[in-house]
């Protein structure tokens, strides 16, 4: 895979998929394949590597819910689709984990309980 059009370096997993080694997408990379990334003639910079490819859904901030109990409890991350609430693009909102029973957070969505 050697696109000149794409200026962006692979990341190791696709650099190593590239070489033929089965790579998920998460995991330590074995001896062999550390190997591979050290002889690469190029390094990814750290700008490249964080770059994020698209903005973010929203600003970033806790999020706030209610147990049964009724204490106040916070979360940044999405109960369904498990992204930081600045990521998430769930249609309903950023859900909030089972535990949390109300909100009064316009961007909270609450899952109705399982019965
Ligand atoms: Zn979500």
């Amino acid at each position: 895979m050697n696109n000149l059009n794409n200026p962006i370096p692979l990341n190791d997993r696709a650099y190593l998929r590239s070489l033929g080694y089965q790579v998920g997408e998460r995991g330590r990379f074995s001896t062999e394949m550390k190997d591979e990334l050290a002889k690469r003639d190029w390094q990814p910079s750290v700008q490249e590597v964080f770059k994020p490819e698209v903005k973010p859904e929203r600003e970033g901030r806790q999020l706030y819910g209610y147990d049964k109990q009724g204490n106040k409890i916070a979360f940044v991350i999405c109960h369904l689709c498990s992204s930081h609430m600045i990521w998430c693009r769930c249609s309903k909102g950023v859900h909030a984990p089972r535990y949390i029973h109300s909100s009064k957070d316009p961007l909270v969505y609450i899952p109705p309980v399982a019965v």
